[in-house]
Order: C-alpha cells, then structure tokens, then sequence
C-alpha cells in the first residue's frame, strides 16, 4: 500500500515558479529540516557549499585565434568522505547548477550508502562547436585549473551531460603529468584501458532499471509489456532504452533528444533507434515513428516516464497532465517541489532523481576501489554489487516514505540529509 496523505497545501502563484536549481535544492532542504527537526546550525552549515572554484580559461582555437571560457568545481560538503560528481560542459552551464548538482551529489552518495561527499563541475561552453582538437585543449585546461583542489583523496570528477570516456582520459593524464606520476583514481568514468571499470558505461541506466523494478513490486505493476517514454537519448536515456527492454520486458514507445522525439504505440526498436541517431545527428525522420515535442512525450499514457536530460521538465504547469504511474528520474532535478506534490496527489510513484540515478556514481565508486587495489572486477561482480546497493537504497527510501507519510523525494531527502548530518556532528564541524 502506498501511503498518499499528509500532501500540504501549496498554493500555487502563477507566474513565479522557482526554477532556479540551487534555490530549489535549498527549498527541498528545507523542507526535509522540518521533518528532520534538524539543529539549526547544522541545516544552515548544509544549505551551502563548502568550497567553490571560478576558473578562466583562454583556449588556443583551431583557426588560430583564443577564446575565452568559464568554469566551476564546488565542493559541496565532504563529511563522509572526499567529494565526487561530474563535470559538465554545456552551453547553459551556471554557478548555481552547479551548486545544485554539487548538493544533489552529496545526498546521491549517501542515499547509496558508499563513503563519500558531493560535488560537482562545468564548463559554460558548446562542444558540438567545438572541434575533437579545441576539446582537448579546453579539457585539459580545466584540470589545470581545479588541479590544486583534485586528487584521488580529496575530489573525484566524472562524466556528466556532454563529457565522455575520452574526455576523462585526457583529464587523467593532464592530472597524471602535474603530478608526475600516474594518477588514474583522480577521477572516474576512463576508458577501460585506463582503468575505467567494467560496468560503468551503462551503470546510471541499469541503477534506474533496479529501482524501476522493485518500484514495480511495490505497486504490484507488471513490467513485461510495461510502456516506457524516456525524454533524453544521451548516455542515461539511450541506455534505459536497451535496458528498459533486456532487463523488465518493457516496450519502448517513444524517445527525444533536445531536438525532438518519436512515438510509435507498438514499440521502437532501441538499437536501431540508437544507430540512427549517430548515423544522422538526431532523431527526427526515423522511419516507422510519429514525431513527438519533448512536452508531448512527458504527457504520454505510459507505464513508466523516464526523464533523461536536465533540470526543470515537469514543473507545476505540466505536472497535472503527467499520466505515467511511475516517473524514473535518471535526469538530475527534472522535477520541481510545486510538482512533486501535484504528482504525489495524483497517485505518480517518483523514483527521486538522486537515488534513481545513483548506478553512475556507485560504479564510479566502485571503479575508485579498483584502481586503489589496482585490481579488476568482473561485469557479473559490479552489477551483481550496484543491484546489491540500489535495492537496498530503494527500500530504506520506500520505507521511508511510508513510515512517515511524504513523498519519496522527501523520504530519500530524510535519509540522505540525515546521514550527512550525523557524519557532520561526528566530526565535531557543528
Ligand atoms: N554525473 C553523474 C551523476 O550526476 C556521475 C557522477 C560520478 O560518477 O561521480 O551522478
């Protein structure tokens, strides 16, 4: 049984939404320092970032010219150990996203359970304008940069939107070649001949898949035939396609990318949907698919809603016409507070974003343990450990949610934050 009461009253002002990230990681913070009956000193120590970085970077062009970018590492809060998150390159990059992701990273890694804090990286940058040779140089100007606050004991990067295996690898050896020795643990996501792990490329992915899973049990939902939307065909959303299919049985009915998507009730087949979008760019003219706009998607009569991409999709506008009965957020903050409870009183189970997607991180942790023993794991092992971590992360928030009658994304809010905290405490910081 899903409890469903205790929904407050919002009301809602037209018009002033927050939308902006960290605002909104602070509301929701907020709110779990209620439930929490949180000492003051340590919910104001956690409401803001330990440590920020603001770098300028000049990048030698391939036309000969230099241009100029920004960048960001925050360290959010490292109470249980170093930080770890990604770096993002896009166009839209802000401190505040940052900030944002930095903390949704800090209750990611505890939520989980692995012995770690947050963090989180961007460059403010474009890098489908950008040449393979201006990625590179831009890449490793970063690590020039943050350098002096990275290290394999004190912040872990990895990917996140935009950044890929081969970006880590030139930000390892950059890393490597300051250091003057080999330095692969500074940072996770490598290729596999650098020390990437098994497991990591599809881990945001197959985590989703086990929390979808046993979300299912609980809602006594049959997966096989189940029908799945993913808004996002990036590395999450391309590989909850494959996975949705090979692991629950799910049909995959429609999919976008940030230039469109396609629907066909009968189920797309995800790996020629996949081919084509790398044969042609995009996913627009795909044979045998309707063409749907990513706002269209999110309203389909789906089984499973997958959002993949960024921040801010379903907001207090669009969340009454969302129809899923299960949103899996493998994107980090798709979903605004105002529409958390307009989801919760329409009876949509949410796998909160920093749990749903919490597989990447923990095969990056995983992958951080190997390269410290310099000893590798098999595929069976590390997803037989990431089912092993999801699992259990799903229950202790499920149960969460039910013991004390909020919605999930403020059930695993309670079970992060409070995590933190007591480390916070134990270290005698408050
Ligand atoms: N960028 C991913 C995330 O948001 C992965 C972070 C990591 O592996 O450190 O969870």
């Amino acid at each position: 049984m899903i409890n469903t009461q205790i929904v407050p009253d919002i009301v809602f002002r037209e018009n002033v939404e927050e939308l902006n990230p960290f605002a909104i990681a602070q509301t929701q913070l907020d709110e779990t320092a209620a439930v929490l009956c949180l000492e003051p000193a340590v919910h104001a120590f956690l409401r803001e970032p330990v440590r920020e970085l603001h770098v300028t970077l000049s990048i030698r062009m391939d036309d000969g010219t230099s241009k100029v970018f920004k960048g960001f590492r925050v360290q959010y809060n490292d109470a249980r150990g170093p930080t770890k998150g990604g770096i993002r390159f896009h166009p839209d990059e802000t401190i505040d996203t940052v900030k944002a992701l930095a903390a949704w990273m800090t209750w990611k890694c505890a939520v989980v359970d692995i012995p770690l804090g947050g963090g989180k990286g961007g460059v403010i940058c474009n890098p489908k304008e950008l040449s393979n040779a201006e990625l590179e140089r831009l890449s490793r100007a970063y690590v020039r940069q943050v350098a002096r606050i990275l290290g394999p004991e004190m912040d872990i990067p990895a990917p996140d939107v935009y950044t890929t295996p081969q970006i880590m690898a030139w930000m390892a050896d950059e890393y490597s070649v300051i250091r003057g020795q080999n330095e692969f643990g500074v940072i996770t996501g490598k290729p596999l001949a650098l020390g990437g792990s098994r497991g990591r490329e599809d881990a945001t992915a197959r985590g989703g898949m086990c929390c979808i899973r046993e979300a299912s049990r609980v809602l006594g939902l049959e997966t096989r035939g189940a029908t799945m939307a993913i808004q996002g065909f990036g590395n999450a959303g391309q590989f909850a396609a494959t996975l949705g299919q090979e692991l629950l049985g799910a049909v995959i009915v429609a999919v976008s990318d940030s230039r469109g998507g396609i629907y066909n009730p009968n189920g797309l087949k995800p790996q020629d949907v996949i081919a084509y979008k790398k044969r042609t760019g995009c996913l627009t003219g795909y044979p045998d698919a309707a063409p749907i706009s990513n706002a269209d998607l999110l309203e389909l009569d789906v089984d499973i809603l997958v959002p993949s991409a960024l921040e801010n999709v379903i907001t207090a506008e669009n969340a009454p016409r969302i129809r899923a009965r299960i949103s899996a957020e493998l994107a980090n903050g798709p979903t605004t507070p105002e529409a958390d409870y307009i989801l919760q009183r329409n009876g949509v189970y949410v796998i909160p974003d920093f749990l749903c997607n919490a597989g990447g991180v923990t095969v990056s942790y995983f992958e951080m343990v190997q390269n410290a023993y310099d000893r590798y794991w098999s595929e069976k092992t590390v997803h037989e450990r990431l089912d092993e971590k999801m699992t259990t992360a799903f229950h202790a928030v499920h149960d969460k949610a039910q013991e004390l009658g909020v919605h999930n994304r403020l059930a695993a809010y309670s079970v992060a934050v409070g995590r933190v905290a007591e480390a916070v405490k134990l270290r005698g910081w408050v």
